[in-house]
């Protein structure tokens, strides 16, 4: 007798990312309440399942949702407000006082929603985000139907959610407490970067991060000039003074890393750091190109973030995934480093993992929340494809994503996203805060 199930997909690849490196054809992905169930011959799959809901999808490869380790999701309404400037100059000219004069409650929910849609749109399942506002991103995320560590900003200066490092903690955890035990929602500790927070202040995250178990979230080792500025005021480099300070350690999610000399790299791996690389925001930014295949080599788990959408402009993981690959190619001299399995596996296990989330998301596994999504790989310029995963890096994009879903649910069908809010509704966001911006 057939069990019946909700769901049987049946693309014409599936890459499970676990094991490692391999390809399935002919294969059936069968989801029942929100899990995967099996991975297995479509054969057998017919014989052993009476599926709900069969999706079959001849021309399309089937991945795990990609897993954007560092966004500031709300920043999509900012995409585009000030470009080719140095990151202090941006921060400083552009994005900090365009901040103290807009961001609100309904700012951060407007733009984050604008940012899930984009994101899940994209295939993009899983969001590690760090903003202002965490009670309205998280709103926001839940109603979009993504998955989300929504990150409790905490800076030493006042913007227009907090006034000073104690603020930031007191709302951001009582933020936390509201939504406990909510399903696809949870949170971390984000200190803004070295250079905007204090040795004490870290040092009580650190005590509140192992308390409440938490991750840490921060931007770090982003250009040459704060490691500079690092050492004129503090006599150390930002991570040796991370070290000394008790910071580091295995759930801390280094955001950028670029600049980093052979101790910086021991010390991430001693403590067992994570590594966000970011590759377009660091061309962008002209920050420089942080060294993801050392990184690797030393046992560091690496995945992958937009940033913002105010330097990316885009918020697209098959760009990253490319951008990793060519980065790391060109910066070696060397064209086998970072191959397309390996891209692929920081923008969607390596994520996980640095999110400590890799027991339930981050790979086509059974147990695992149906978390997946489909590309096509069929048209014309995808076509002739030798091997799945070397176009899901070399040639496709967010338009080729054709079918998502979050714990088995639909949210992108056919190429139409399935969403509590359509593009009219968001175009009208944007053009709401466009006018309000641009004045
Ligand atoms: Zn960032």
């Amino acid at each position: 007798m057939k069990r019946r199930i909700d769901l049987l997909i049946t693309p014409r690849w599936v890459v499970p990312v676990e094991p490692a490196g391999i390809t399935l054809e002919n294969h059936a992905v069968a989801v029942d309440a929100g899990l995967i169930l099996a991975v297995l011959p479509l054969d057998e799959a017919r014989l052993r399942y009476e599926a709900g809901t069969t999706v079959e999808l001849p021309q399309h490869v089937l991945i795990p949702g990609l897993v954007n380790l560092h966004a500031h999701a709300a920043m999509n309404l900012m995409r585009g407000i000030a470009d080719d400037l140095p990151l202090m100059r941006w921060l400083r000219e552009a994005i900090w006082p365009a901040e103290s004069r807009h961001v609100s409650a309904a700012f951060v929910r407007d733009g984050t929603l604008l940012a899930a849609a984009e994101m899940l749109g994209g295939g993009i399942t899983t969001c590690n985000d760090m903003y202002f506002y965490p009670d309205a991103a998280a709103e926001a995320f839940a109603a979009a139907g993504m998955r989300a560590v929504v990150g409790l900003t905490v800076l030493e200066f006042p913007t227009p959610w907090a006034s000073d490092a104690d603020d930031y903690l007191r709302k951001g955890l009582a933020v936390r407490d509201a939504w406990r035990g909510h399903p696809g929602i949870s949170f971390s500790l984000a200190p803004h970067a070295p250079y905007t927070v204090s040795d004490a202040t870290f040092q009580r995250v650190r005590a509140l991060a192992d308390e409440l178990d938490l991750p840490i979230h921060t931007h770090v080792h982003e250009t040459a000039s704060e490691i500079r500025d690092a050492i004129a005021e503090h006599g150390t480099r930002p991570l040796a003074r991370l070290a000394r300070l008790g910071v580091l350690g295995e759930n801390l999610i280094a955001v950028h890393a670029v600049h980093l000399d052979d101790t910086d790299i021991e010390l991430l791996a001693h403590h067992g750091c994570s590594v966000a690389h970011c590759p377009t925001s660091n061309m962008k930014l002209g920050s420089g190109i942080a060294p993801a295949t050392r990184l690797l080599s030393a046992g560091i788990r690496v995945g992958l973030g937009s940033d913002g959408a105010a330097s990316n402009n885009r918020i697209d993981l098959f760009q990253e995934m490319r951008h990793a690959a060519l980065l790391a190619k060109a910066s070696t001299l060397d064209a086998s480093a970072l191959p397309a399995h390996t891209a692929l596996h920081m923008a969607t296990l390596g994520g996980a993992r640095a999110l400590g989330l890799d027991g339930s998301i981050g790979s086509i596994s059974p147990g695992k929340f149906a978390d997946l999504c489909a590309v096509d790989l069929g048209g014309p310029f995808s076509q002739p494809c030798f091997d799945p995963v070397s176009h899901l890096v070399y040639v496709a994009g967010r338009e080729h994503v054709t079918h998502v879903w979050v714990n088995g649910e639909s949210r992108v069908a056919k190429g139409v996203p399935l969403l509590q809010i359509n593009d009219k509704e968001l175009l009208r966001i944007t053009s709401l805060w466009h006018t309000r911006l641009a004045n």
